[in-house]
């Protein structure tokens, strides 16, 4: 079965190099999937959960937006940042979750309100990768 060749860097360091089925990305317009043989594509990514499907197993990262680029079976993500379920600091996401909101309750110019939101939103992402792992290794327990 044909793969795709994924690459996740980060400006601090490579994040993940392997074979997937499967890469599905947090999009400006949504969730996308990219599967082998897709299309030549560049496109920005959204802070959110990136999930990588190899031989029907998901694992979640929590990606603080950037670009993807798919050429020739290969695709690169470029993130701002990105973090494994089990690196994630639940307690560190849940104070910036936080802070975000509180934030966006006062009044606030359009780049201090796409600031909050932007930190909301990889806060979000960060506590939902975290929380499924803690539900996956729930599920092994039972
Ligand atoms: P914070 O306000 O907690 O710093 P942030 O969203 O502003 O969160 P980023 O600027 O996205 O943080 O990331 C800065 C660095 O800290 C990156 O290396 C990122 O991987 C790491 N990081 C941020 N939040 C967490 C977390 N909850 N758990 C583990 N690493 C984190």
């Amino acid at each position: 079965m044909a793969t795709l060749k994924l690459e996740i860097v980060t400006a601090e360091s490579p994040v993940f190099t392997g074979e997937v089925d499967a890469l599905i990305a947090p999009g400006t317009v949504g969730q996308f999937t990219v599967l082998p043989h897709h299309a030549a594509l560049m496109t920005m990514l959204e802070p959110g959960e990136l999930c990588l499907r190899v031989g029907g197993q998901e694992t979640f990262m929590a990606i603080s937006g950037g670009f993807l680029e798919v050429l020739d079976d290969k695709v690169i993500v470029l993130a701002d940042a990105a973090e494994r379920a089990d690196d994630i600091d639940s307690a560190r996401a849940e104070a910036a979750m936080k802070r975000a909101q509180e934030q966006m309750r006062r009044p606030l110019t359009g780049p201090e309100q796409a600031a909050a939101e932007a930190a909301l939103r990889r806060s979000l992402a960060r506590l939902r990768v975290s929380e499924r792992r803690k539900k996956k290794r729930g599920d092994r327990i039972t």
